[in-house]
């Protein structure tokens, strides 16, 4: 059974059907974006009615397939005036998918703020009034003790309700840990929605229907074995995303001082090991946790203070990065309660990261000051005019400011790979549909391929190609990209992913399955950005980082504009 739950909050109704033809075999990033490109309207308000923000698991969501249980979150972006995709892992799309469901769909606009349940008898509306302007974690405080240990949350926080266009949704983890759906301001579309959450019960539900059991337990147990066999995968288990802190920084890639510079002076003391080292001497500590059911790395953890409180879960490399090298804030507990603040309030750590780089740049802030960045952070809900700023992207911080360095393609900021040294990662940047969007095709280099040069001008644009089709399927599975970086130095594994699709849909798929479904996903996100008015000068990384030297390389971005204007032309 593969239903869409259709809500349309202007009428307060919630309907159930089954996916059409069309969009039976698509999941998570593939179905999001085919609903949005088909029914929105690329000129529409992205806060307003018209704009549609989907929900929706992968196709391996609630099976035996290791980390294939991530959210899709889809909209037209009020980040970037173009397409959205971002997604979580938590335990949403595992519910959704045991009641029967593929995604949830969202339009119109409540009168009230408004919770949607879904569970086995359908869905429903229920006023939300209590929840007005609550932080996430006192919103999930709320409606786990109302709905129980067995429901999966998703909400936005006092930012999307603000309509503030880095809002994030935020998912809970199994053990009710928060995740970010992070990018694009999707909190300010649940928000201009009068959405404050979607609470999933799965109990009662049909579960997935496999076609072939056996054979999805063999591509299954295949993938298991060949992810684990990955040297990073040992890294990510032992030091979180984290040890690309370590990595970045050796490389001469790591965003310092609003991306003047590829090393960060205070890198070791923001690394995964020093991380780890922290976080074995304090009490309820955890260095490895997994943010959803079925993961098979363990890359998270439940970062505590001295006395053993928690102070967030996860720290990624991304907040690292950005609230730290980038803001040359090198301490680990300022970053982590930044990253809890930026949680609570339902903020992208990325934007914001950007965003106060910029500021740093424009004097607002003194470089380094973790606890000037928490106080501004700590009036976004006051309507202070530079905390507003920042929570509004790092475009309208540099706009605001006067900044000409903005470190952002399509209105996003970028990740914390300067694309200066990855020109690979730069090239995905200029040219995805998202926006700067690493998770969009991160060209990192690997020992298993050591003829990839990602400071070379050259071949990058063919590349990011592949790597933006590849990552959409991916993001259509519901996979966690960690899981399936292994699959590009073991180009067999990608064959298993393959076969696991085909045992659970019954259709004969052809081997090239990945790519070409995940080029058709960014080619019609290509068109619905024309639609809406980007053109090839879009797709330009800021001119900064075509002029201006980064220390220590000396690199600057010199991949051809001709190169990224064939892009998706063949
Ligand atoms: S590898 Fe990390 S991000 Fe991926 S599912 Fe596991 S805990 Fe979550």
């Amino acid at each position: 059974m593969t239903d869409l739950l259709n809500v349309d909050l202007t009428r307060g109704t919630v309907t159930r059907q089954a996916l059409n033809a069309e969009l039976e075999m698509l999941g998570g990033h593939g179905l999001s974006s085919a609903i949005v490109t088909r029914e929105v309207d690329p000129a529409a308000d992205p806060l307003g009615p018209g704009n549609v923000l989907v929900f929706a698991a992968g196709l391996f969501a609630g099976t035996s397939v290791p980390n294939g249980g991530r959210l899709s979150v889809g909209a037209k972006s009020p980040l970037t005036g173009g397409i959205k995709e971002a997604n979580a892992g938590g335990s949403a799309a595992r519910k959704m998918a045991t009641l029967g469901l593929r995604g949830v769909k969202v339009s119109g606009q409540a009168e009230a703020l408004s919770v949607l349940e879904v569970d086995a008898g359908g869905g429903r509306l229920v006023p939300a009034a209590d929840l007005k302007g609550l932080g996430s974690f006192e919103t999930v405080r709320r409606l786990r003790e109302r709905y129980g240990d067995g429901a999966a949350i998703i909400c936005a926080g006092p930012a999307g309700e603000m309509q503030l266009k880095s809002a994030a949704i935020l998912v809970t983890t199994p053990d009710f840990y928060l995740r970010a759906a992070a990018r694009g301001g999707l909190g300010a579309v649940m928000g201009s929605k009068n959405l404050k959450a979607v609470v999933i019960n799965g109990s009662g539900g049909p579960g997935v229907t496999i076609a072939d059991p056996a054979a999805l337990k063999a591509a299954a147990a295949a993938l298991s074995k060949g992810i684990l066999s990955h040297p990073a995968m040992a890294a990510l288990e032992a030091l979180g995303s984290a040890f690309l802190v370590n990595v970045t920084q050796s490389m001469g890639c790591l965003s310092t001082r609003n991306y003047s510079a590829g090393q960060f002076e205070g890198w070791q003391d923001i690394s995964g090991e020093h991380m780890v080292e922290l976080m074995s001497a304090r009490p309820n500590a955890h260095a490895q946790h997994r943010c959803m059911a079925g993961c098979i790395v363990n890359c998270s953890q439940v970062y505590t203070d001295v006395a053993g409180n928690e102070i967030t879960s996860g720290l990624e490399f991304e907040t690292l990065g950005l609230l730290g090298a980038n803001c040359g804030i090198s301490d680990l507990d300022q970053i982590a309660h930044i990253d809890r603040l930026c949680d609570d309030l339902g903020l992208d750590t990325m934007e914001i990261g950007a965003a106060v780089g910029v500021a740093m740049e424009g004097g607002l802030l003194p470089w380094g000051d973790g606890a000037a960045v928490h106080a501004l952070l700590s009036k976004t809900t006051t309507g202070d005019a530079h905390a507003t700023m920042i929570a509004s992207g790092c475009c309208a911080t540099g706009a605001a400011l006067g900044v000409a360095r903005i470190p952002a393609v399509k209105g996003q900021g970028m990740a914390a790979y300067d694309p200066r040294v990855l020109k690979g990662t730069g090239t995905t940047y200029a040219t995805t549909p998202q926006g700067a969007d690493h998770t969009c095709g991160n060209a990192l280099p690997s020992p298993a391929n050591p003829g990839y040069d990602p400071g070379s001008p050259d071949g990058q644009a063919q590349i990011s190609e592949f790597l933006q089709a590849y990552f959409a399927a991916i993001d259509a599975l519901g996979m966690c990209l960690f899981a399936t970086l292994p699959a590009l130095d073991m180009p067999e594994l990608q064959g298993h992913f393959v076969a696991a699709a085909a045992a659970i849909t019954g259709k004969d798929l052809p081997e090239d399955y990945l790519v070409s479904m995940g080029r058709q996903i960014v080619m019609e996100e290509r068109d619905f950005n024309r639609r809406a008015g980007f053109t090839a000068a879009d797709d330009r990384l800021p001119s900064f980082m075509l002029t201006e030297a980064l220390p220590p390389s000396g690199n600057r971005y010199d991949v051809p504009e001709a190169d990224l204007d064939a892009m998706f032309t063949g």
